[in-house]
């Protein structure tokens, strides 16, 4: 083959080429001039509803690399009832992930059970020290903006049990039945030291009063028959009563 038929050919061919990849839908991103098309859950960095997080520790206890750093303090809240007592709640401090340890493992996500921690696309978040990336939770709270929405169900599928609950209409209650709950006297409040504050005197009952029937007055001269009492009948008991005379041997018995 001579050095003409070979270069030739070969340059249509490059040219072809050429053209077919100019026409082509080009797989290759100019980052960071166009943003990649991610999907919706990918697993960009972890996002914080802050109101949502009750402090209960869960997502630090499971998390493998032992990244989340979660502290919180005891707040007192008041009755919402008069009488009612004061109840505890545990209030946020600080709320931070370490990125430079997490692995992206999401158990703290799926452990949470209050949906405080949600997974966001967004990847831009590179420092230049790696000290950097230990996140706080406003950093945290400020990627719930890029959270995308939960994803439409599947057409035909059941109806989450929590979206039924809530549109079941209350039963009535049944005809003759007692009522749902009595109202209660408002407990006294609690004395300043502690204590239970004395009770107050009940009031005492009455006995009640019941008419007894009245036994009229006996007669003193009023002479009242005694009845003799009746002898008793037995085999040999003589008709004119009194017990029978014993037979000696040879007495009677003709
Ligand atoms: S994704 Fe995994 S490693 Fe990262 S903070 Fe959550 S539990 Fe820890
Ligand atoms: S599991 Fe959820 S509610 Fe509990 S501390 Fe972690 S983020 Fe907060």
């Amino acid at each position: 083959m001579s050095e003409r038929d070979g270069i030739l050919p070969g340059l249509v061919r490059g040219l072809a080429t050429t053209a077919r990849s100019l026409t082509r839908h080009t797989h290759t991103a100019e980052y960071p001039d166009v943003s990649p098309a991610l999907p919706p859950r990918s697993r960009g960095v972890i996002a914080l509803t802050e109101e949502n997080c009750t402090s209960c520790m869960l997502c630090a206890r499971e998390c493998p690399d032992w990244c989340i750093y979660i502290d919180s303090h005891k707040e007192e809240l008041p009755p919402t009832t008069p009488g009612g007592r004061a109840r505890q709640r545990n209030m946020l401090d600080r709320f931070a992930i370490d990125f430079s340890l997490c692995m992206y493992c999401g158990i703290c996500i799926e452990v949470c059970p209050f949906d405080a921690l949600h997974w966001s696309p967004e990847f831009e978040y590179a420092e230049v020290d790696i000290r950097d990336l230990l996140h706080e939770r406003d950093r945290l709270g400020a990627w719930m903006a890029t959270v995308p929405p939960p994803p439409a169900l599947d057409p035909g599928s059941a109806v989450p049990a929590e979206v039924t609950a809530a549109a079941k209409p209350k039963r009535p209650a049944p005809a003759g039945a007692a009522p749902a709950a009595r109202a209660r006297p408002a407990r006294p409040a609690r004395t300043e030291g502690g204590g239970t504050p004395a009770r107050p005197p009940r009031p005492r009952r009455e006995a009640p009063t019941r008419e007894l029937p009245v036994t009229p007055p006996v007669d003193a001269t009023q002479v009242i028959p005694v009845t003799p009492p009746a002898p008793e009948a037995g085999p040999g008991t003589p008709d004119a009563g009194g017990p029978a005379p014993r037979l000696q041997p040879g007495e009677g018995g003709e």
